[in-house]
């Protein structure tokens, strides 16, 4: 793997600046717990520079007018990701435990190579476009639309799919024609401040249209939530501090865009194959768990439970998990060590709460270093129990028996959240019919893939609010404005 080579300065109007107080935080590898660099500590002046830089730049330059611009700002910046991508690469494996398997999808590969969908949508999009003639009062009147750029956005990024998140953020925030102010999450600030260094080095972007700050104090992401210069907040991290973010936001009446949590289910109808369909049921551990859409509960049909049990017991068992540079590992360890605390909390509240822990439940003992949570499977579980209602994040399977279709489609609706979903059946109507009646923003329907930069993606219930990627993704990030002329 690539030498790591990371930016540890912020891009403040411009320039990769260090923090205005000199300070700097501590970088470590969730792997090994060792320091392998710093970054930048941003300040509240650092913040308020990046805003008012994001304002100006948004006011006073034709960035938000001029769609060749950011075209060509959107394929330098493609190119300088393409050339960077194996440097990006080690970063995403060092900062976020992620295994180095999945770079070569969405954590890394996925959003450098959907650029060009960036690009197209920034210089095709029909900005202006008429609408048909009316009367009013009797007279003729004729009507144009336009779409305009939002305005200055503050983003807010987590640590899970730390790449991915910033460039699906930035790509269509910077395609629709809005400044940006991006802060990502302290556990992985070099991923968004390396995209700081190449659009500083080596685009045209304008000063001030993008600015990278990052920090080891989350008040820095709440001065965007408060700030009246910032016209839209687009967050994507867990639903309490979307609540908070939606509460800051009130008092200026912000747009707020929300990507949160999950809670989803997989529901395995009766006649489906099951060993074909639980053959890979240990894919919910991939990256530790720390993925939002990963469904984390898993409906087993009464009449066939002990059968679907045995498989999923057996997938577990062998789920390939530890040091994320090796290829062959699905598995790394949980970002730091107060999320490895909190996902063993939660597996001693299933068992005290009377869920049968069948496969792991603790810290592997040849995984000395790292903050590493065995694949951890639960059965019998209650589906009103804590585990089987409040969000993990870790490497933990609640497995939920059933009656029959109607039950299934009760339980999994019975959630706060309404991110994804799966389901399983011989039958593609079958399947289909279930899952037009899951109250979720994506489902896959015997295996197949939603994924993909134009699919719009986004919960419904308290999973969020609007859709990230797509043409609704980037319609997100537009005003829209209805102008009325005579004759
Ligand atoms: P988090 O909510 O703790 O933090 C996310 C970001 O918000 C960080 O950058 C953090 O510094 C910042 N932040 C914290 N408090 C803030 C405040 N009051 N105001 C403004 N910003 C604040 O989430 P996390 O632990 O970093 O990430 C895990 C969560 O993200 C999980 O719940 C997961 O489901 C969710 N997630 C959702 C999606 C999605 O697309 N729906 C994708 C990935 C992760």
């Amino acid at each position: 793997m690539s030498q790591l080579n990371p930016e540890t300065r912020n891009l403040i109007d411009g320039r990769l600046v260090p923090a205005s107080s000199g300070a700097t935080f501590e970088n470590v590898n969730p792997a090994t717990e060792e320091v392998i660099g710093v970054c930048a500590d941003g300040t509240k002046d650092d913040m308020e520079a990046a805003i008012a830089a994001a304002r100006r730049a948004f006011d006073e330059t034709d960035w938000s007018t001029n769609h060749a611009l950011r075209g060509k700002v959107l394929r330098q910046l493609h190119q300088a990701l393409l050339e960077a991508r194996e440097e990006l690469r080690a970063i995403v494996v060092a900062e976020a435990g992620s295994p180095v398997a999945l770079t070569y999808a969405v954590q890394t590969n996925a959003f450098i190579d959907a650029m060009p969908y960036f690009v197209d949508l920034a210089e095709r999009y029909e900005y202006e476009k008429p609408m048909s003639g009316i009367q009013f009062m009797g007279a003729p009147q004729r009507r144009i639309l336009r779409h305009e750029a939002f305005g200055v956005v503050g983003a807010i990024t987590p640590w899970n799919f730390p790449l991915y998140l910033n460039l699906c953020k930035l790509g269509p925030a910077m395609a629709a024609g809005c400044t940006v102010v991006l802060k990502p999450a302290p556990d992985t600030p070099w991923c968004a401040t390396t995209l700081g260094r190449l659009l500083a080095e080596k685009t045209d972007l304008p000063p001030g249209a993008v600015n990278i700050v990052a920090g080891s104090d989350h008040r820095l992401g709440e001065m965007l939530t408060t700030d009246p210069r910032v016209d839209l907040v687009t967050f994507t991290g867990s639903t309490a501090t979307g609540r908070r973010i939606m509460e800051c936001a009130a008092p200026t009446v912000k747009k707020v865009f929300l990507e949160l949590g999950g809670k989803s289910a997989n529901i395995v109808l009766d006649d489906a194959d099951l060993a074909r369909v639980l053959g890979m049921a240990g894919m919910v551990c991939v990256h530790g768990g720390q993925g939002c859409a990963i469904t984390t509960r898993l409906l087993l049909p009464r009449s066939r439970y002990a059968e679907g049990v045995e498989i999923v017991k057996a997938a577990f068992e062998k789920f390939p998990y530890g040091d994320p540079t090796d290829p062959s590992r699905l598995q790394g360890p949980q970002v730091s060590r107060k999320q490895q605390e909190r996902v063993l909390g939660y597996i001693a509240q299933g068992k005290a709460e009377g869920a049968k822990c069948i496969v792991g439940g603790g810290v592997p003992k040849h995984l000395p270093k790292g903050w590493y949570v065995e694949p951890t499977l639960f059965v019998d579980v209650d589906p009103r129990a804590t585990i089987a209602q409040e969000e993990i994040f870790g490497p933990v399977l609640c497995v939920i028996p059933y009656e029959d279709d109607d039950d299934a489609v009760r339980i999994a609706n019975d959630s706060i959240y309404g991110l994804s979903g799966a389901v399983s059946s011989a039958s593609e109507e079958r399947a289909l019919a279930v899952a037009r009646r899951i109250r979720t923003g994506t489902l896959s329907v015997n295996g197949g893939m939603w994924f993909h930069e134009d699919t719009p993606f986004g919960g419904y219930k308290q999973s969020g609010v609007g859709r990230e990627n797509g043409l609704l993704g980037f319609e997100e990030y537009l005003q829209v404005k209805a102008i009325g002329l005579p004759g």
